[in-house]
């Protein structure tokens, strides 16, 4: 399967302020994929690069298989919608619908009109008199309108009321199942995210914790409950993502791709939410330091 979003040790630096570190990704066609991560992350540090918006200050990223806004016909195969959704305040959704239909050479005229007569956007209305969602919807029809192959959304859906945002989500599961669109959409919204993403990707701090298939990652975490246990007892392809304990009793969530045999432990799958959470929260990793005899013997 072709990747739609490919990055090698993609880095992003502000003077001194990293803001995306050593990324490597290969995002497949035909997903919709929920980019998630704390505020300062570096989602829209990712997006901004994967449309050409920045340059990397090191590493590579190719986005269906071309350099981000290389040549016309690489900005025509992406959509992309910015965090502020940008609209010309002074110009009405009629004339966004003949500026869109003038700049893209894929532009569905017939899906533009149908998605704001559903919306009820009234056309003669000039963009800067919209309320925040309005203008957010009309910037997600002209994106939408353009055909691409791969929709780019920063947080699109922050302003949209829960009708809004329920139903423009299905539009984008039924165009990805329909079409051959791929979606990588950001959002702090990660209840949404679970009924509409396949591919998650989990950025903190500036680095990419968990990237998959959703199916995936779900069968593959385990929220465990057991006696007491040394964290170093436990078996080696375990990764422990979190860990609580009290006197007598432990809970994990564990990373394994085999099952979980010991009787012991009572297993439970775990949900999208707590999952991203638990990635979340886990603390920052440490540098790689040559390993010395004293941290062998601590593991
Ligand atoms: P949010 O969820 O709040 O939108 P984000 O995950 O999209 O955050 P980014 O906007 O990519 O995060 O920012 C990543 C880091 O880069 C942050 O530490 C931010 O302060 C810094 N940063 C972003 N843009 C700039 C800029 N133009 N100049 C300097 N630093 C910046």
């Amino acid at each position: 399967m072709t990747a739609v979003l490919e990055s090698s040790g993609l880095s992003k630096r502000y003077g001194r302020r990293q803001a995306l570190t050593d990324c490597t990704l290969s995002i497949p066609s035909g997903h919709v994929t929920g980019l998630v991560g704390p505020n300062g992350a570096g989602k829209t540090t990712l997006l901004n690069l994967a449309v050409g918006l920045l340059q990397p200050t090191s590493g590579k990223i190719e986005v269906l298989g071309g350099q981000p806004a290389s040549s016309s016909e690489q900005l025509a195969r992406v959509g992309f919608v910015a965090q502020d959704t940008p609209t010309y305040g002074g110009l009405s959704v009629a004339d966004h619908l003949k500026l869109g239909a003038h700049m893209n050479p894929g532009w569905d005229n017939e899906l533009a009109e149908r998605r704001i007569t559903q919306l009820g956007l009234d056309p003669a209305q000039k963009a800067g008199k919209m309320s925040g969602g309005q203008r957010a919807q009309l910037a997600l029809t002209l994106a939408v309108a353009k055909r691409p192959e791969l929709l780019i959304l920063d947080e699109p859906i922050a302003s949209l009321d829960p009708l809004a945002r329920r139903e423009f989500l299905q539009v984008l599961m039924e165009a990805t199942a329909e079409q051959e669109l791929s979606v990588v959409m950001s959002s702090h919204l990660v209840s949404d995210l679970e009924r509409a993403c396949d591919y998650l990707i989990v950025l903190v701090a500036s680095r990419v914790r968990l990237a998959g298939e959703v199916d995936q990652l779900l069968a593959t975490h385990w929220q465990l409950t057991g006696p007491r246990c040394d964290p170093a007892a436990l078996p080696d392809d375990w990764q422990v993502i979190s860990a609580s304990h009290t006197d007598r009793q432990s809970t994990l969530l564990v990373r394994t791709s085999g099952p979980v045999a010991d009787p012991a432990w009572a297993a439970d799958h775990i949900g999208l939410e707590d999952l991203v959470l638990a990635y979340m929260s886990q603390p920052a990793p440490q540098p790689a330091r040559t390993a010395t005899p004293s941290m062998e013997a601590q593991r």
